[in-house]
């Protein structure tokens, strides 16, 4: 199945350069200019982009609130979107998670790169169905199939990205499950907000730590009665932790 792709971006050479790689690559590329313009297409009831890339300068209005009105309808909530930004845009492609992005790319970046997280997009959107070439199953951190692990009251699927608390499944954006899985990995150790953003969100960590806490908050409320694994460290950070400490 040929996967649409809908590109947001205002810089005509660019949008068309990305239009054109991802076309050779078999993706059905549609461009828009403005937000107004791709909100237009993406609610007139036509097919529904499989992924959407969304430049956060647009003219009309910012990428982080197409991302907002994407998410507020129906139709548009679980689409991937994969947030585009200029260096200086630091604070904001943290935002950008904070309005429910998936995942982002910094300009300048190679239409390698671009495609990577295109295809790892996708991958964690329908797990099984989009191809993988040998070196990015390499790479890639999990498969479906992986094993199902007990972690006290959840059970985590890290090839399917799904997650359950009590038996009932918990819905993670990409962020949030890569939170949890970092927090489960390193359990019983403390993690610093620091190290939690550029492990997690792979950025430096002089941006803000104030985001970290923003995701641990919203990750307990999902995990309800198992969110009290994840402790604060006052002061330091929070460390997963299944028995809490006596001391
Ligand atoms: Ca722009």
């Amino acid at each position: 199945m040929t996967s649409r792709i809908l590109i947001i971006e205002d810089e005509a050479d660019l949008a068309a350069t990305m239009a054109y790689s991802l076309g050779r690559e078999g993706f059905a590329a549609s461009t828009a200019d403005t937000g107004a313009r791709a909100l237009e297409l993406v609610h007139a009831g036509g097919p529904v982009p499989d992924l959407i890339l969304l430049d956060l300068n647009l003219p009309d209005m910012s990428g982080t609130e197409v991302c907002r009105r994407l998410r507020a309808e129906s139709r548009t909530r679980s689409v991937p979107i994969v947030m585009v930004t200029a260096r200086s845009d630091e604070i904001d492609r943290v935002v950008g998670f904070e309005v429910g992005a998936d995942d982002y790319v910094t300009k300048p970046f190679s239409m390698r790169e671009l495609l990577l997280r295109i295809r790892a997009v996708l991958r964690r959107a329908h797990p099984g169905e989009a191809p993988a070439t040998p070196s990015e199953r390499a790479t890639a951190t999990a498969q479906p199939g992986e094993q199902v692990l007990d972690v006290g009251r959840l059970k985590i699927d890290p090839g399917a990205h799904k997650v359950w608390v009590d038996g009932k499944q918990v819905h993670l954006t990409a962020l949030e499950f890569r939170l949890l899985q970092t927090f489960v990995e390193r359990q019983g150790r403390v993690q610093t907000r620091d190290h939690l953003l550029s492990d997690v969100w792979g950025i430096d960590a002089e941006i803000t730590t104030r985001t970290v806490d923003t995701h641990v908050k919203r990750l307990r409320d999902k995990l309800g009665a198992a969110g009290t694994y994840i402790e604060t460290i006052r002061g330091v950070g929070y460390r997963f932790q299944l028995e809490p400490d006596e001391s």
